[in-house]
């Protein structure tokens, strides 16, 4: 398939199933095949792309954003912008199968319900916090657990951001239905260097933080 086709079938894919999500439930599996075809022509890559297009909990909004249109939560983190087909098919694809594996190995540690998490049952620390996901737009963090918690082995790897060179925003940050709010799908045990982040961080980085529409 010619590069720039592959480019565009990947930007296409971002924008209808991200945009969709925005607002709405996870996509449906005949819509997310119909667009991976374009993108992956092998038939075992495309299935599992589906099956993590379709995860209530992808942050699929802040893919497209990120990946698809340049969105950098942390101007000191910057990722450069796939500009071919390929490259964006292969980090997109590395991205969905880390997703399903974190998620997978969640269940047993962080109790979230198995259809999604609707918005309105999110506080945001209380109301201060717009759940913008902005400051988890990070190419890594310090995966230090907090006291007496022992993460999954793969873990340390995904929170430093060594699964993906370079990451476009956590693994960890995960998408509420309803609206394009953002958590932290590891929140009760995140770790020590996301606990300390708190609203004077968030302001040093704002206007530019903060709830956004693409
Ligand atoms: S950038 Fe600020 S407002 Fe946005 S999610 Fe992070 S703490 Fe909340
Ligand atoms: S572990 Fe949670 S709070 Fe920390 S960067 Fe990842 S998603 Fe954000």
């Amino acid at each position: 398939m010619p590069d720039d086709q592959r480019l565009q079938a990947c930007l296409a894919l971002l924008e209808d199933l991200g945009g969709g999500r925005e607002q709405g439930p996870p996509p449906r599996p005949e819509q997310a095949h119909a667009l991976a075809a374009g993108v992956w022509g092998d038939t075992g890559e495309r299935t599992q792309a589906v099956q993590a297009l379709c995860h209530p909990y992808l942050a699929l909004t802040m893919l497209w954003r990120t990946l698809g249109l340049g969105l950098r939560g942390n101007p000191h983190h910057l990722r450069p912008r796939d500009r071919d087909g390929a490259r964006l098919a292969r980090d997109l694809l590395v991205f969905l199968r880390l997703h399903l594996r974190l998620s997978e190995k969640l269940k047993g540690v962080v109790d979230w319900p198995a259809a999604g998490l609707p918005a309105n049952a999110l506080e945001g620390d209380g109301g201060w916090c717009d759940l913008c996901g902005q400051c988890c737009c990070h190419c890594g963090t310090v995966p230090a657990p907090p006291p007496g918690v022992s993460y999954p082995p793969g873990w340390y790897h995904a929170l430093s951001g060594e699964a993906l060179h370079f990451q476009p925003f956590c693994p960890f940050l995960f998408q509420a239905l309803g609206q394009p709010l953002y958590f932290c799908g590891l929140h009760p045990i995140k770790p020590l260097p996301c606990r300390d982040f708190g609203r004077a961080d968030c302001e040093r980085g704002r206007p530019t933080r903060g709830l956004i529409r693409a």
